[in-house]
């Protein structure tokens, strides 16, 4: 097996890398399987409570990181959070939220926290685009404000939504209409940048399995925003319709999308320095693996072998959260289930994060 790193002019090709089993136990996987960048979790991506402290090992997994030349690692933020919904009490939990992660995501040595762009819930696309723009500029604000935490080279990365559940940001236009706003607003165009996650945009009706198609979508992105503000690729293939505004996250290569539209975004001379993070099933079961020598093959130009039907069979329920809890401070206040409730109601972008949360990121 060859590291993508030894591949001449080859991106950085990682994983959303599962922590549950510890810090150390990770840091040792990321090693074992030749990624090249992560994303994590910090704490549960479906509750609104936030750790008190960091977790055990958390110096000694960025040291292993730095060893193995695991670079950049992004933080993926709590699906609840949503800035473009207009309810007060969520707005203020997802804002609250979205601050915390960003804190804890200084502490992991992250420069990248990729959050949802989020639910207008109803009202219109105008108003969220707007609480989108305030919203971002309030936990940037934030976030400088805490002079210990103080680090401006850490970007709040938007993700592009396949579009159910009045789900902003599924088109370039969107996303261009949000960064203008924040910029309107201060926001320093490197502190805001953008994720494509392919099989979102598959969902939003994008061709992700076509060359010509994907090479549009990028130069639209360029003209629009500029192809240096896209931070990272969530390289993952889809079982959904194209169009079908869902998202379903299949393996590399063995969704709808396919492998030609994966290699081309792979190889595309325009993404080299853009890092790329798979989300794709069975992290825990070995499948973490599979799928980065499957971006490996894809990067060298070798087709894929067929994956055993037992690798469509794989449990949804596989936990894909953030570090174990580690002593009592941790633990989830009280009001964590309150409030956990009122979004499994309220919720449109996501109405069965827990169930999905395995392969919905
Ligand atoms: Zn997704
Ligand atoms: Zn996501």
């Amino acid at each position: 097996m060859t590291p993508a790193s030894a591949t001449i002019d080859a991106p950085r090709v990682g994983i959303h890398l599962p922590l549950p089993f510890g810090l150390r136990r990770a840091a040792k996987r990321a090693g074992e399987i030749g990624a090249k960048t992560v994303q994590v979790f910090v704490d549960n991506p479906t509750a609104w409570a936030r750790r008190k402290s960091p977790p055990r090992g958390l110096a000694e997994f960025r040291a292993s990181l730095a060893e193995l030349d695991v670079a950049p690692i992004a933080v993926h933020a709590s699906y609840l959070a949503n800035l473009a919904g207009p309810d007060p009490t969520f707005r203020d939990a997802s804002l609250d939220v979205l601050t915390a992660d960003m804190a804890a995501a200084r502490e992991y040595g992250a420069s990248i926290v990729n959050v949802h762009t989020g639910s207008h819930r109803d009202t219109s696309i105008e108003e969220g685009i707007q609480r989108i723009a305030a919203g971002v500029a309030e936990v940037l604000r934030r976030g400088t404000e805490d002079t210990a935490a103080r680090s401006p080279d850490l970007v709040l990365a938007l993700e592009n939504a396949a579009g159910g559940g009045w789900a902003l940001g599924t088109t370039i236009e969107e996303l261009a209409a949000i960064a203008e706003r924040a910029a309107a607003m201060g926001v320093p165009d490197g502190r805001l940048g953008f994720c494509l996650d392919v099989a979102h945009a598959w969902g939003a009706g994008v061709a992700m399995d076509d060359p010509d198609a994907i090479d549009a979508w990028l130069g639209a992105f360029d003209r629009e925003l500029g192809l240096r503000r896209l931070e990272m690729v969530h390289l993952n293939d889809s079982r959904s319709e194209r169009g079908s505004r869902t998202d379903r996250h299949e393996h590399v290569g063995a969704g709808r999308i396919g492998a030609r539209g994966l290699a081309h975004l792979l190889t595309h001379p325009r993404l080299r320095s853009v890092p790329f993070v798979l989300e794709t099933p069975g992290m825990e079961a070995g499948y973490d693996a599979i799928n980065l020598e499957r971006c490996r093959a894809l990067i060298a130009g070798v087709a894929l072998d067929p994956l055993p039907l037992a690798a469509f069979q794989l449990s949804r329920r596989a936990a894909a959260s953030g570090p174990a809890e580690d002593d009592v401070e941790a633990k989830p206040r009280r009001r964590t289930s309150r409030k956990r409730t009122t979004v499994k109601r309220t919720a449109g972008s996501n109405p069965t994060p827990r169930r999905r949360a395995p392969t919905k990121a």
